[in-house]
């Protein structure tokens, strides 16, 4: 099914998420619909983690809902939330180093049943034939771009229905990054939900049917992917929204320089 015919999959009504006196995410609410890519756009500490971490269940929340295809789960713990196919994955996921790459992805595996379990693996290790080289070897052996690999391997084969990913493009190479772009093409788009939490509009691009502006912990611009046009327009609606101002981080405006940069192939 298309995105456009999906129905509503998760349902964000009003959703707060403190820290202390900190509201980092001020009564947002969204629906998205099954089979749909968003990614969600922001300033560096404009609430994109957070937003996410709180329908992963990963933080608690403020006040507001999480309703995922009709439950509400916003008093379930991130792992019941897990058992739902709801996956959150960020470059800060950690490896276990002293597992092996196989081992690994195992932990990711633990709601298919047992019978199903090998045929997922091998799936995943012949999407990433570099991990498939390592699977006996203990992550730590593992570079960067390759523990990333098996960070998204560990979602990927747990067959998740909505997918959090957090800055998923975060320092990979553009051979990596490309990579990882055909693997959500081929196994994931328009078959689960994704929400991608990103800087690098021309990556996103690539995959977003939506996207959505936070700043300040509110969402501030919604938009299709009709309505950018081309990755170049979307940069450009981010350059005003993300423009120097007293919320604006000196980080942020050098990454948006960076995703000018690869556009043009340097
Ligand atoms: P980035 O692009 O840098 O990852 P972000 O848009 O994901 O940023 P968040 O990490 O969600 O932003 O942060 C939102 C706000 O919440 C910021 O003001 C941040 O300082 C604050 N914040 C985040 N985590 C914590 C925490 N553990 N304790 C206190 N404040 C926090």
């Amino acid at each position: 099914m298309g995105p456009a015919a999906g129905t509503a999959h998760l349902d964000v009504q009003g959703l707060t998420v403190a820290f202390g006196p900190i509201l980092a995410v001020k009564n947002v609410s969204l629906t998205v619909r099954e089979g749909e890519t968003l990614a969600v756009f922001g300033a560096n500490g404009s609430g994109k983690t957070t937003f996410l971490k709180g329908i992963a269940g990963l933080l608690p929340l403020a006040g507001g809902r999480v309703v995922y295809r009709g439950e509400d789960l916003s008093k379930l713990p991130a792992h019941e939330r897990a058992a739902r196919g709801i996956r959150y994955v960020s470059d800060r996921s950690r490896v276990a180093v002293r597992m092996t790459v196989r081992e690994n992805l195992d932990a990711g595996a633990w709601l298919l049943h047992p019978s199903r379990r090998e045929a997922a693996r091998d799936r995943v290790l012949s999407l990433f034939p570099v991990l498939g080289e390592k699977a006996g070897e203990p992550a730590g052996v593992l570079s960067g771009g390759e523990r990333q690999m098996l960070i998204l391997g560990r979602a990927l084969i747990g067959e998740p229905a909505l997918l959090l990913m957090d800055e998923p493009f975060l320092g990979l190479s553009r051979e990596v990054r490309d990579r990882f772009v055909a693997v959500i093409e081929r196994t994931l788009k328009g078959r689960a939900t994704i929400l991608m939490s990103e800087h690098d509009a021309e990556t996103a691009f690539r995959l977003l049917d939506r996207h959505v502006i936070f700043r300040n912990g509110v969402v501030v611009h919604e938009g299709t992917r009709g309505e950018s046009g081309d990755a170049r327009s979307l940069l450009a609606l981010l350059y005003r929204h993300f423009r120097p101002g007293e919320d604006d981080s000196p980080r942020d405006e050098r990454r948006l320089r960076d995703v000018s940069r690869n556009r043009e192939g340097k």
